[in-house]
């Protein structure tokens, strides 16, 4: 059975940082591209971040059963990782590397028991997470106050997780995400 590993977290604690340090310096490793039916933000490439869709488009796609798990996220938009991505991936012999919020993640590892790597990335408490919100300037005051309040509902998920990753300084986390990952995929 091929190996899967997920990184959730409310928005703003950090996963993508994460994610792509680790796409970076594991190349036995490949992110899972998601459809989703929000707008693109400035420099977020179709294919490569994710699979932008049109509501119709994706609804079409939830018919004929192409999801492995998706939600509705934010406010009316939707999210979700297509089976097809999946098997992409494990075509070309990698390890699959998902970016999901908190409940799609636990669905996920569900899913693949013991061959899923679960991690919640936690930030130091909300107040960071806005601030690093706010500094990643890609929130109005409506999506951010979204983010926010879903955050404090989603970190009460964190005890659901089999391994808690704390951000609070980015190296340190970096390191640790590394070791994780190592030794999972050698055990
Ligand atoms: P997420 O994918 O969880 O929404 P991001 O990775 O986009 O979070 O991080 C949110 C913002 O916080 C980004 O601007 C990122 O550069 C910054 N950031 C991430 N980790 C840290 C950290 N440990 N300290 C300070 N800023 C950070
Ligand atoms: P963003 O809009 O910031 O890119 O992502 C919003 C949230 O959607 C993040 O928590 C992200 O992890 C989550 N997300 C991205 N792709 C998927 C997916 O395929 N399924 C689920 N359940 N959540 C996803």
């Amino acid at each position: 059975m091929n190996k899967v590993i997920i990184f959730c977290a409310p928005s703003g604690s950090g996963k993508t940082t994460i994610v792509k340090h680790l796409l970076q310096q594991n190349n036995q490793l490949m992110f899972s591209v998601s459809a989703c039916t929000r707008n693109r933000r400035e420099g977020e490439v179709d294919g490569k971040d994710y699979y932008f869709l049109t509501k119709e488009n994706f609804a079409e796609k939830v018919k004929n059963n192409e999801f492995l798990e998706y939600e509705e996220v934010y406010g009316g938009n939707f999210y979700g990782t297509l089976k097809a991505e999946i098997e992409r991936i494990w075509a070309l012999g990698k390890v699959v590397l998902f970016d999901v919020d908190v409940v799609g993640g636990l669905n996920i590892k569900n899913y693949y028991g013991d061959n899923a790597l679960a991690v919640f990335v936690k930030p130091p408490d909300v107040a960071t997470l806005e601030k690093r919100l706010r500094h990643r300037s890609t929130e109005t005051e409506e999506t951010l106050k979204m983010r926010v309040e879903k955050a404090v509902h989603e970190l009460e998920f964190q005890s659901k997780f089999e391994v808690v990753l704390l951000n609070d300084d980015l190296s340190i986390a970096l390191e640790k995400a590394e070791s994780l990952v190592n030794s999972f995929l050698n055990k």
